[in-house]
């Protein structure tokens, strides 16, 4: 996670969410609900039916955006976009 955050400030970059797979069925789990160890209001967290075969199709994919004082809800997909680029 380290190197994470490292890339990400180094490119003028923010960690905004999390990314995860579970193969052949993108949901979140009871675990991902209870175990998030970053959780505040805006915080998007992703599931990937197969993480990176499927790149950049979004096809099958779960994804959440945490509210403070209700949980994880579900986000519409067409929010999200997969971007292409090189990082230091
Ligand atoms: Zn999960």
């Amino acid at each position: 996670m380290a190197n994470v955050v490292r890339t990400a400030v180094t490119n003028g970059l923010e960690v905004v969410g999390q990314v995860h797979t579970h193969p052949g069925h993108a949901y979140h789990s009871g675990g991902d609900e209870t175990g998030a160890r970053i959780a505040y209001s805006g915080y998007v967290s992703i599931v990937l039916p197969y993480y990176g075969r499927q790149l950049p199709s979004l096809t099958g994919i779960a994804a959440y955006m945490y509210r403070t004082g209700i949980g994880f809800v579900p986000v519409d997909l067409e929010c999200i976009m997969v971007l292409h680029a090189t990082l230091k």
